[in-house]
């Protein structure tokens, strides 16, 4: 028996669905597009780094071996993951030295730049502040190792207080913007900074005037299409996303609140909860992949309309 259909008819019919596919069909919600399956942070590994940084390391101020310790770790981690690592040092008040480690892969200039710092305060074990933000860098490099998007990452030394005065710290972050080329910053689509994100009950993604908090609620959306919750609001300007927004860069500020005992003996890794860690480097790898993708290079970098500081 021959099932032979008309084409004419097999094409007003594909042409019918089609315009259901569009508009979706009366009274039914259209399923949201498929995306590419993203890969799941590995929360052991995440505890385990936090644990090396804070507990076989422990405190890491601005200048010592232990924050050279943290940074040779970083470096070689990276590496081992095959990206091309680069020291960049620069100096500290009283003589000392520190440096930011900075990790690429691929020739396409970077678009996305995701930074935290890995100095503590003396004394401060530093599992919050900031082996949190290290471990989820390096999950996130690991996730995307394979990917090459024209992301870099960036360790920045020396993020703590070293001197009192408003340029006594954000040393590392502070250099490498003012040692950038325009051309460099002007090509970035943000910075993602990542600091304090696993233990606070509060996650907020928060943005600055630089881009009136656009990128920041962009970043938002995307962890809430995913089913994550982060809050919003203008960004102090208290880690190392303040010399990216001072220079006219889009951040986006990934931390949690409170953490009452960062800066103290007590920042420890057991208070720090391997599923929030896991949950950032989610809302990291979301936007990672959606800023670099290859139509969102066609979008224009807005500039800032006001100088009003939002989130
Ligand atoms: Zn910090």
């Amino acid at each position: 028996m021959s099932t032979a259909v008309c084409p004419r008819r097999v094409l007003a019919a594909a042409g019918i669905a089609g315009v259901f596919l569009l508009l979706g069909s009366p009274g039914v919600r259209p399923e949201p597009l498929p995306s590419p399956p993203l890969p799941e942070p590995d929360a052991r590994r995440l505890a385990r780094d936090v644990a090396y940084l804070a507990t076989t390391i422990g405190p890491r101020p601005a200048g010592s071996q232990a924050e050279q310790r943290a940074a040779e770790f970083i470096a070689t981690r990276l590496a081992t993951l095959g990206y091309t690592v680069r020291w960049q040092p620069f100096p500290l008040p009283g003589g000392r030295q520190s440096a930011n480690v900075i990790a690429t892969r691929g020739d396409q200039p970077p678009q996305l730049l995701i930074g935290g710092h890995y100095d503590s305060r003396p004394r401060a074990p530093g599992a919050e502040d900031n082996a949190s933000g290290i471990a989820v860098i390096l999950e996130v490099a690991r996730l995307l190792a394979e990917r090459d998007l024209p992301v870099q990452f960036v360790a920045f030394g020396a993020e703590e207080r070293v001197v009192s005065g408003r340029n006594g710290h954000h040393f590392g972050s502070r250099y490498y913007v003012r040692t950038a080329t325009a051309a460099h910053l002007a090509g970035l689509r943000g910075m993602l900074c990542i600091d304090c994100v696993g233990s606070g009950t509060r996650f907020l993604v928060q943005g600055c005037a630089s881009d009136d908090g656009r990128l920041a609620r962009h970043c938002r959306v995307l962890a809430w299409r995913h089913g994550l919750t982060p809050g919003g609001g203008p960004a102090r300007l208290n880690s190392d996303h303040a010399a990216f927004a001072r220079a006219g860069v889009p951040v986006a500020y990934y931390h949690r609140l409170p953490h009452p005992q960062t800066h103290t003996p007590h920042d420890l890794p057991y208070r720090v909860r391997p599923e929030f860690l896991q949950e950032t480097a989610t809302a990291v790898l979301l936007a990672s992949e959606d800023l670099c993708a290859p139509l969102a290079a066609l979008w224009p970098r807005e500039p800032a309309a006001g100088g009003s500081r939002s989130g």
